[in-house]
C-alpha cells in the first residue's frame, strides 16, 4: 500500500504536532527530517517532512517545499498538506502564502483552504479572524514576537498581501451548516475567481466538517488541528483499516538513558524526581569551557551503572546557575558546548548498548537527532501530550532506537520514570 497523505511542515516542533495528531486519528505515520534520498519506509499511511522554512527567505521556504512536494508525490500520496504554526507565523512577504501558490501550481490545482484553527489549544477563527484564548492574534504575545510578529488578526487580509490569486471566506454561518453546505460554499468561491479560502471554525465538530468537505481538494493547508477530519475521508473510501494500531512501534529492548539539556521549569522538577531514585551525572559548562573531558568522564561513569537500572545524564540546572555560567561564556558559547558534549554522550550511550533513550530540551533533541544519524521518525504511543515515543530511521542499517524528544515545559514531573511503562 503507498502512502495516503503527504505533509510539509514549515518546523520540526510542528511537523511533531502534526504527526502525533495524525496517530491519535488512526494513521500510521512517520516525521522526516528534511527531504531524504531513498524511497518511504513500509507500512505508512501519512508522512511528515519536517523542514525549517518558518522564517527563512520566501524564495528558500518554496524551493524546499517543492522539493518535498515531488518526494511526497513520488511515494504515491494520495492528497497533500500543508502544516504552518496556528498562530499563522509569518513575515510580511510569507512564507506561507508563496508556499502554498508554488504548492497548488505544482499539483496543477486552483482552489485550497487556509485554516490553522485549532480550539483544543484556544486558536478559533471567526469571520476571518484568529484568536487566541480570549484575545484576537493581534493582541496576543504573538504581536511582539522577535521573528514573525502578527499585528493584524484578519487573516484573509493577511494571507491575501502575501499571494496572488483572491482570498475568500468561508464563514461561521456556513461551516456550522456542516460539510455539505461548506463544499457548496468553496465551488461558489472558487466560481468567484478566489484561489484560496480562510475557513473559520471554533470546535473540533466544525474541524470535522471541514475536513469531510475537502476530501477531494489536492492540496490542504492549515495548523495541526484541521488535520483531525482528514484520517476519516480515507476510512470511508476503504483505503484505511478502521481496526488498525497506528502507534506500534518495533520492539526496542536495551539499556535505558535519560539525556537532559532542558532548564525549563518542568524539566528541573522532573531531573529532581530521577536523581532521587536513579544514578545521575550532572554535566558542568564551566569544566567543559576548560577542555576537560567530561563526556569520557560521564561515560566511564555510565559503563559501571547502567546495566542495572536507567542513568541521567543532565546539564539542566536552576535560573541563577545558567545566568552565572553565561556570564562567564556567554549565552551561545555556553549553549553549544553543553549541546554537542549532550550530544557526544547520547551517542557514546547508543554505542554501549542504550537502546531506549529520553532527550529534554527542544535544542539538545536537534542536537542529539544529528550526533545519532537519525532521518526520521516512527511515531509511537503518546507518554504524556505532546511527546510520543518514536522509533528512529536511519539511511543506513543502524539498529532503530527508542527514542522521546521532550521540548523543555511538557510532561509530568516523574516524566523520566514512568515514561518506560509505555513502551511494551
Ligand atoms: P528547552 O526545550 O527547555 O528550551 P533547549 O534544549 O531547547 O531546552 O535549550 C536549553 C539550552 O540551554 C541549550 O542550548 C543547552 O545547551 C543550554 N544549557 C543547558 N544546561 C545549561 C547550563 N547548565 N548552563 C548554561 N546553558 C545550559
Amino acid at each position: 500500500m503507498t502512502v495516503l497523505l503527504g505533509c510539509i511542515a514549515d518546523d520540526f516542533t510542528g511537523g511533531t504536532d502534526l504527526a502525533g495528531m495524525l496517530v491519535k486519528a488512526g494513521m500510521r505515520t512517520v516525521q522526516l527530517i528534511g527531504v531524504p534520498d531513498g524511497p518511504p519506509p513500509a507500512d505508512v499511511d501519512a508522512v511528515v517532512i519536517a523542514l525549517k522554512s518558518r522564517t527563512c527567505p520566501a524564495g528558500d521556504a518554496v524551493a524546499a517545499s517543492l522539493a518535498a512536494l515531488r518526494w511526497l508525490r513520488e511515494a504515491g500520496c494520495r492528497q497533500f498538506y500543508f502544516k504552518y504554526c496556528s498562530t499563522f507565523d509569518s513575515t510580511p512577504r510569507g512564507n506561507i502564502g508563496p508556499v502554498a501558490e508554488a504548492l497548488m501550481q505544482a499539483l496543477g490545482t486552483d482552489f485550497t483552504i487556509a485554516c490553522p484553527a485549532f480550539p483544543a489549544n484556544g486558536r478559533t477563527l471567526y469571520k476571518g479572524c484568529l484568536f487566541v484564548g480570549d484575545v484576537p492574534l493581534s493582541e496576543s504575545g504573538m504581536r511582539n514576537h522577535p521573528l514573525t510578529p502578527m499585528t493584524d488578526a484578519n487573516l484573509v487580509r493577511v494571507l491575501q498581501e502575501q499571494v496572488e490569486r483572491k482570498v475568500g471566506l468561508v464563514d461561521y454561518a456556513t461551516v456550522s451548516q456542516g460539510d455539505a453546505a461548506i463544499r457548496a460554499r468553496f465551488s461558489a468561491l472558487r466560481e468567484q475567481g478566489n484561489g484560496l479560502a480562510v475557513v473559520d471554525a471554533l470546535s473540533n465538530a466544525d474541524l470535522d466538517a471541514i475536513g469531510a468537505a475537502c476530501a477531494d481538494m489536492p492540496l490542504v493547508t492549515g495548523g495541526s488541528g484541521i488535520a483531525l477530519g482528514l484520517p476519516r475521508n480515507f476510512r470511508r473510501r476503504g483505503l484505511l483499516a478502521s481496526n488498525a494500531v497506528a502507534d506500534a512501534l518495533p520492539q526496542t529492548g536495551g539499556l535505558r538513558a535519560v539525556v537532559s539539556g532542558s532548564c525549563s521549569p518542568a524539566t528541573q522538577r522532573q531531573v529532581e524526581a530521577m536523581r532521587a531514585s536513579c544514578p545521575s551525572f550532572c554535566i558542568d559548562p564551566v569544566r567543559l569551557a576548560r577542555g576537560e573531558d567530561v563526556v569520557a568522564a560521564a561515560l566511564d561513569w555510565a559503563a559501571g551503572r547502567i546495566a542495572r537500572q536507567p542513568v541521567l545524564v543532565y546539564a539542566t540546572a536552576a535560573p541563577e546557575a545558567v545566568r552565572q555560567v553565561q556570564a562567564e561564556l556567554g549565552v551561545e558559547h555556553a549553549g553549544n558546548l553543553v549541546e554537542t558534549a549532550l550530544a557526544t554522550i547520547a551517542l557514546g550511550l547508543v554505542r554501549a548498548g542504550v537502546g531506549r533513550m529520553i532527550v529534554a530540551g527542544g535544542e539538545t533533541s536537534g542536537a542529539v537527532v544529528k550526533a545519532l544519524g537519525v532521518t526520521g521518525l516512527r511515531i509511537g504511543p503518546e507518554i504524556d501530550p505532546g511527546v510520543p515515543w518514536t522509533s528512529t530511521l536511519h539511511d543506513d542499517d543502524t539498529r532503530p532506537l527508542a527514542l522521546a524528544l521532550k521540548s523543555g515545559n511538557f510532561g509530568s514531573d516523574d516524566f523520566f520514570l514512568k515514561a518506560w511503562d509505555k513502551l511494551q
